[in-house]
């Protein structure tokens, strides 16, 4: 049981319940500090996905599309800004985090965040990784969802040194959840949905058998080998981070999701190509798929038209924060950045 019978979490560290505060400190935030659950008691969906500005362009999408007002006269603001290190939106019950790239850093983020989601006595929180990956065998601007997640060597565990030891938890995902999301795709869409195997692996590069890193000790027949053979073994995509997403997720008790947009098929190629504007619009699509799943799971319609709404990130205020009248007084400590995201008509 790693759940209370209202829906918190259980912790299954002993520790956490004896220290006097719990500093959560990749996220600048801490149990003695703030007031977690007055803060973050009401959050059900927790989003991550690698950038900042990608997370932040998703806050703003999923405040219009499930409605929700901020009081007028304030703005949405990175709360762990302070941490230099990942970026938090809140927009109403949807948390919105960068996770960075590779397992270290999205488990560093997943141990803050599922305290986080104890310290404030979050109900049923559901967890979503919105990324990029490589297609095998699926050309790019299409969606994969992971079925389950396996290593470099199709090992279906992550396996982190602990005291010593290799430690093993198993990368489970949530089937059904899985499949919810692909029933959420419409006809209408540019996008192909696809529920697979995925390769998460600890490099993009030779751990992704490219040709193109700074290193190369294969030959492009090897590289072909490899990812014929695994696609013929179901592996439907290749990224970095979601072995440790599932695996840490499942240890925790919370039900999780891995939605990807594949930036390429790797049966054809190495190189990222397509121009940025383009990459922009396909990783708007992961994004439009968890919104209709949350605003189903709020009672709210799911239907057609999304990003027709204005994006405060199409229209971010430039200047710098002495010059900005939006937000005069801001932020102490952040002299030369100016975070502004109000809407400029
Ligand atoms: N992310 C990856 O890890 N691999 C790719 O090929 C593209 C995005």
């Amino acid at each position: 049981m790693i759940r209370f019978p209202d829906g918190t979490i259980k912790l299954r560290n002993p520790h956490i319940a004896e220290m006097d505060q719990d500093i959560l400190y990749h996220l600048a935030l801490g149990s003695g500090s703030h007031d977690l659950v007055e803060m973050f008691s009401d959050v059900r969906y927790v989003c991550m996905g690698g950038t900042p500005k990608r997370m932040e362009g998703f806050a703003n999408f999923i405040m219009d599309e499930i409605g929700y007002k901020l009081p007028t006269g304030t703005t949405l603001l990175d709360i762990s800004y302070l941490s230099y290190r990942y970026s938090m939106y809140k927009v109403g019950p949807v948390l919105c985090f960068s996770h960075g790239m590779g397992i270290p850093s999205v488990g560093i983020l997943l141990h803050e965040v599922i305290k986080l989601m104890y310290h404030a006595k979050c109900k049923n929180p559901i967890f979503f990784r919105l990324g990029t990956c490589g297609g095998i065998g699926i050309e790019g601007g299409n969606l994969v969802i992971s079925e389950s997640a396996v290593d470099g060597l199709m090992h279906p565990y992550l396996e982190l040194p602990v005291l010593g030891k290799m430690q093993r938890r198993p990368a489970i995902l949530d089937k059904q959840l899985a499949h919810e999301l692909k029933d959420l795709r419409f006809e209408s869409d540019p996008f192909s949905v696809t529920v697979g195997k995925t390769m998460c692996t600890y490099d993009f590069y030779e751990g992704q058998g490219r040709l193109d890193g700074a290193f190369c000790d294969y030959s492009e027949e090897d590289k072909l080998d490899f990812l014929h053979k695994i696609h013929q073994d179901n592996i439907v995509n290749m990224e970095m981070e979601s072995l440790c997403f599932a695996a840490l997720c499942h240890h925790a008790g919370i039900r999780c999701a891995v939605i990807c947009v594949t930036l390429l098929n790797r049966l054809t190629g190495d190189q990222v190509s397509t121009s940025k504007e383009v990459l922009g619009k396909w990783q708007e699509y992961p994004q439009m798929l968890v919104s209709r799943y949350i605003k189903q799971q709020m009672g709210l319609p799911i239907s057609r038209p999304q990003r027709t709404h204005p994006q405060a990130m199409k229209n971010k205020c430039v200047v710098t924060r002495d010059e900005c009248s939006h937000q005069p007084r801001m932020m102490e400590g952040l002299e030369r950045q100016h975070l502004c995201t109000v809407r400029i008509p």
